[in-house]
């Protein structure tokens, strides 16, 4: 046991420290949760806060990037099915015209 123990608080002052603005008008001193910027008083707490990239915003899914490169895709599909439809028929309607 080290004789010095008991005064070395070195390691604790030097930890974050929240900043959060208090009642008194002075910045909260308390020691910033470990990977965050306030304390657990002031928004620090395990599960407080806003989820990650606004997913409170997300209602039902139907603008995401994959939703719209779906729609994307569909509507190039369903062009080229429709070019190549009135393909065939201006292909096949001389024939007609010709056969009957
Ligand atoms: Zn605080």
């Amino acid at each position: 046991m080290s004789a010095d123990h008991i005064r070395n608080t070195s390691a604790m002052s030097a930890s974050p420290r929240c900043g959060a603005g208090t009642r008194g008008g002075l910045a909260c001193r308390a020691p910033a949760v470990r990977g965050k910027r306030r304390c657990r008083m002031h928004g620090g707490a395990a599960g407080s806060g806003a989820p990650r990239r606004n997913r409170n915003a997300r209602k039902h899914g139907a603008f995401t990037r994959e939703r719209i490169a779906e729609r994307r895709a569909i509507r190039t599909l369903l062009g080229e099915a429709e070019k190549l439809l009135a393909e065939l028929a201006s292909d096949s309607l001389p024939a007609k015209g010709q056969s009957s």
